[in-house]
């Protein structure tokens, strides 16, 4: 269980005005500058998941740039993202704007009819926020649905960090998912972008299991979305789809609470929540994931020398902090000083929250600089952090994991709790070798 929290940084009092605040519950919240990507990055893993979906993004060259360094240039496929680029232009040329947009849009879909689905994908610069990509989403939607549906949702670094881009995606296309009835037979959706492989492994032991209505949101293509009703029962596989979450309930589905599916502990746990909610019996359940999970401990019992006793600090970045801190505190031995993330949904996170050690420091949101300071007092084996923060806290001597690769890496399930172990024991090891 998470304690008070005593702020032991030395540098914590010394700028009143940009002290953080603790809370009662021992969180400590930051609201200053954060070095977060935004809500675009998204795009990177779901137009890979998404086969029939183009994501359109309205946005600046800086967008286009974004896209293109963080998805690499595909020479060789045709992509299914891009950027249209807004130039400044003030507010009586945004009819001018809507006019292009259309154009753009007739013009990608004239040449590419496999897309079935369009994503308008809001941005940050004041020349897109004035457009109303609702209302455009909208008219292109009359003028090409049923064959295309155009939906729009925001990337905007204004409004999403990182992994937000995911969930208001997804909250745009639930709407979209056809209606179950209440006497339709019960189903299961697992909610969150897995990759393929990770994919279909699970639905393999769901059947094994004896879980047969099992659907995926986002699905493959479109045109595979799964019902949506009063005997759906979601599980969530990311910790950061709180909007979706929301979305799916007022559909009437129900969200099944359980760990995230990191580790042979967490996966267990979340398949058996699934389980519990379908009746299964809890023999079988245990004869079926056997393998599976003492496989997985096996893998990470390789990696257990290397981390047991070492120290970890989550800086806040892909709101998989929590669970990934719980998996390696308890199944790896390892002790979390301080995990922050962007938000802390206590909901969805409660039971990730019980199991993290007494003292663990958690903090919601980030001031950067007295983050860093925090950081550089605690002097962690290991911190958890994006891109641009790496290479100055490498420079001194602290070593460092880009939170990047945990979304980009297939590390749920069995069978990935050892690459997932390993993510962690890598730079560690790394550090060992340039010491000799
Ligand atoms: S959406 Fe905003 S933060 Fe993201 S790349 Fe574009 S300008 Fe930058």
């Amino acid at each position: 269980m998470i304690g008070e929290i005593t702020l032991t940084a030395p540098e914590a009092g010394c700028a009143p005005s940009r002290q953080p605040e603790v809370l009662r519950a021992g969180v400590i919240r930051e609201r200053g500058q954060r070095e977060v990507f935004c809500g675009l990055t998204g795009i990177i893993w779901l137009h890979r998941k998404m086969q029939d979906a183009f994501f359109l993004v309205v946005g600046s060259r800086t967008c286009a740039h974004l896209l293109q360094s963080a998805a690499g240039v595909m020479i060789f496929a045709e992509p299914r993202f891009a950027t249209a680029i807004i130039e400044e232009r003030d507010l009586a040329g945004m009819a001018d704007c809507q006019d292009e947009l259309d154009r753009i849009v007739d013009r990608l879909l004239t040449r590419r009819p496999e897309i079935r689905t369009l994503f308008l994908v809001g941005s940050c610069p004041s020349e897109v926020i004035k457009l109303d990509l609702g209302k455009a989403a909208q008219r292109l939607d009359v003028k090409f649905s049923p064959s295309t549906r155009i939906l729009n949702y925001s990337g905007s670094g204004i409004e999403t960090t990182f992994t937000e881009g995911e969930d208001a995606c997804l909250t745009a296309i639930v709407p979209e998912m056809p209606a179950a009835s209440a006497s339709d037979a019960a189903n299961l959706l697992v909610v969150g972008a897995l990759p393929d492989i990770v994919e279909d492994q699970f639905g393999r032991l769901f059947a094994e299991i004896g879980i047969s209505n099992v659907g995926y949101l986002p699905t493959r293509r479109m045109a595979d979305l799964p019902p949506v009703g009063p005997n759906t029962r979601f599980l969530l596989a990311q910790p950061f789809l709180t909007e979706t979450t929301g979305a799916l309930q007022r559909r009437g589905a129900t969200r099944l609470d359980a760990l995230f599916p990191f580790g042979a502990e967490g996966t267990t746990d979340w398949l058996r929540a699934a389980a519990d909610a379908f009746g299964v019996d809890p023999m079988h359940f245990n004869r079926v994931v056997a393998p599976g999970r003492e496989r997985a401990k096996r893998a990470i019992a390789h990696r257990r020398e290397r981390l047991e006793g070492k120290r970890i600090t989550f800086l806040p970045d892909s709101q998989l902090e929590l669970p990934l801190a719980r998996f390696l505190a308890t199944e790896l031995g390892m002790i979390p000083v301080e995990v922050g993330t962007p938000y802390l949904n206590r909901e969805l996170n409660a039971r990730e929250l019980a199991l993290l050690p007494q003292g663990t420091r958690l903090s919601e949101g980030q001031d950067v600089d007295l983050q860093l300071d925090r950081v550089r007092f605690d002097r962690p084996d290991l911190t958890v952090c994006g891109l641009g923060l790496a290479n100055p806290l490498e420079a001194e001597g602290l070593s460092t994991k880009w939170a990047i690769e945990l979304v980009f890496s297939p590390i749920h399930g069995f069978e990935q709790a050892g690459d997932l172990a390993e993510l962690f024991a890598r730079p560690l090891r790394r550090r060992d070798v340039l010491r000799v």
